[in-house]
């Protein structure tokens, strides 16, 4: 018979994917391969920080039998707590800012978490406030907070699992990684082993634009997940060779092609660093490099964005090619 124990055993190890069309790269050009993480159980890439978290803080005794893991988000990272948290007997609060969709939260609960929703209309000082109430749950007896952007497990479950998955996929001739960036932890992590294999691969982040990350303010862009107005402790400053800014109107057109084309159905911000990688593969190619090996990772699922990017009103609500117009093969064209 072939079967695990607990879909906690099947976190990582996800496949390498030939990008094929989407590319529009002429014959003999750049191989670009997605490390596709939607294939998680939890349905992301941060199912690997939550369990390594969770091991790191059961270790140090932080957490203990029983206790309540508690964390500000609403996200991908949520659903990887909640799911290991559960299969090792924790509760699991989540502190959400009302603005956070009813389908997010419902996902949560659905895993058995408990959701506190904090008003969105009041200043951070408040007692009432995201802040204040996720600081006054974690200082609880029994809570422990994993705190995602300065957790250094967060960086070191990619440094432990997804740089060596991708050094072996590849049999070590992977050329260039490229990544978005959140709290920074993925880049940093399979970053920093790849070159300590080989000095030579190039690290390439991909980035909203307005993101500090390529020397944004900050300001706002619509893509989730990626991009910040500050730079965390997750984040290592010396890592990214190179960061690719790329637009909105670019990421959500290029999301719709990789699903329409590719058959991935994934997040924007998948389909911003494959746009980010597209980009760079055109570089090689006009550089005669036919034997680079870009390897891109797709963070995310599409299912969470049905209503956004894979909707063609709220597209158009904020001025973005919408319809046919934004499944063209033109519509991004480097
Ligand atoms: N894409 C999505 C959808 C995410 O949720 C995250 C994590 N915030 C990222 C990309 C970025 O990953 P990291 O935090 O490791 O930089």
């Amino acid at each position: 018979m072939q079967y695990v124990d607990s879909l906690l055993d099947l976190i990582g190890n996800t496949p390498l994917v030939r990008l094929g069309r989407t590319l529009d790269l002429p014959d003999g050009g750049p191989l670009v391969l997605a490390k596709v993480e939607y294939l998680n159980p939890g349905g992301s890439v941060k199912d690997r920080i939550a369990s390594r978290m969770i091991e790191a803080a059961e270790a140090s005794g932080e957490l203990q039998p029983g206790g309540t893991i508690v964390e500000p988000t609403s996200g991908n990272t949520g659903v990887g707590l909640a799911m290991v948290a559960q299969q090792k007997g924790y509760k699991c609060i989540f502190v959400c800012p009302d603005k956070v969709s009813e389908d997010k939260r419902n996902v949560l609960k659905a895993y058995g978490a408990e959701v506190v929703v904090c008003p969105t209309a009041v200043a951070p000082e408040h007692p009432d406030s995201y802040y204040n109430v996720s600081d006054r749950l974690s200082k609880e007896p029994g809570a422990w907070k994993p705190d995602q952007y300065s957790n250094p497990h967060n960086p070191r479950s990619h440094y432990e699992t997804t740089g060596p998955e991708i050094w072996e996929q590849t049999e070590g001739r992977i050329t260039h990684f490229v990544t978005g960036m959140g709290t920074g932890g993925t880049i940093s992590g399979v970053g920093r082993y790849l070159k300590e294999q080989n000095p030579g691969v190039e690290v390439v982040g991909a980035d909203p634009s307005g993101s500090v990350y390529s020397g944004g303010s900050g300001r706002p862009y619509l893509v989730e997940g990626v991009g910040e107005d500050f730079w965390p402790d997750t984040y290592d400053r010396g890592i990214a060779d190179r960061v690719i800014e790329v637009s909105d109107a670019d990421s959500f057109a290029f999301t719709r092609r990789l699903a329409r084309e590719e058959a991935m159905l994934v997040g924007g911000s998948a389909g911003m660093a494959a746009f980010a990688a597209r980009q760079l593969a055109h570089e090689l190619a006009a550089e005669g490099r036919s034997d680079a090996i870009v390897v891109v990772l797709l963070p995310d699922s599409g299912r969470g964005y049905l209503t956004k990017v894979f909707n063609d009103d709220w597209l158009g609500q904020y001025g973005f090619a919408t319809g046919a117009q934004a499944d063209a093969r033109t519509v991004g064209e480097v």
